[in-house]
């Protein structure tokens, strides 16, 4: 079962393959795994013991980046991430980023999220649409109504947290759409990052 692997040089975790999303681009839907590492769908979501176990074994020389990323959103497990988060803080010196859908308050109702300040150092959020319609298309998200503004606002709120934060959207919606999506990104003073969608790799980070 792959809960760490190697991606890039980083060190990615994998806790849940949960997600209240359906997203278009969604690698999952493509293939099992990434790079030669073994297939991302866990056969059970780890407990705190064999996550432990698998962060013991992974081999961290070199590596300076942890990635809650997986095959899933990892904030599903929000209390594991946080859990997962300290073991390495206090055993590393990684940086801890976490790569989300930022619908966290909507999985877990009243999460506070300055929960994360002092555990993530940087945040990867799916910005994915330039509004609230195209979100809903490309994302799928199973909470309709206020998925892309809770998702902006919890951009925002990572912000000001002092947490590092970037959205990202994939070149799958129209050159027209990305500009938009950045002039929206840039009046949150969130920088964007454009992936590129393939069906491999690459679109995964
Ligand atoms: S949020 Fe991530 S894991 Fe969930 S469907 Fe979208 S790309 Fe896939």
């Amino acid at each position: 079962m792959t809960i760490f692997y190697n991606f890039g040089g980083n060190m990615y975790i994998n806790i849940t393959n949960g997600c209240p999303c359906k997203c278009v681009f969604c690698i999952r839907k493509n293939a099992d795994s990434v790079c030669d590492n073994d297939s991302l769908w866990l056969e059970h979501e780890p407990d705190f013991e064999e996550i432990k176990a698998a962060f013991a074994k992974f081999d961290k020389n070199g590596v300076e980046e942890a990635v809650f990323c997986g095959y899933g959103e990892p904030t599903v497990r929000v209390e594991m991430l946080l859990e997962t988060a300290k073991l390495i803080r206090e055993n590393s010196d990684m940086k801890i980023r976490l790569n989300t859908n930022g619908l966290v308050r909507l999985i877990h109702k009243n999460f506070d999220i300055s929960r994360f300040a002092g555990l993530i150092d940087s945040v990867s959020v799916s910005l994915n649409a330039p509004t609230a319609e195209r979100y809903n298309e490309v994302t799928q998200p199973s909470f309709k109504e206020n998925a892309f503004d809770e998702m902006l606002k919890f951009a925002a709120d990572m912000k000001n947290l002092g947490i590092k934060t970037g959205f990202t959207v994939v070149d799958i919606i129209s050159d027209e759409e990305i500009a938009e999506c950045e002039k929206l990104a840039e009046k949150l003073g969130i920088p964007l990052r454009v992936r590129h969608y393939i069906t491999d790799n690459e679109s995964y980070t």
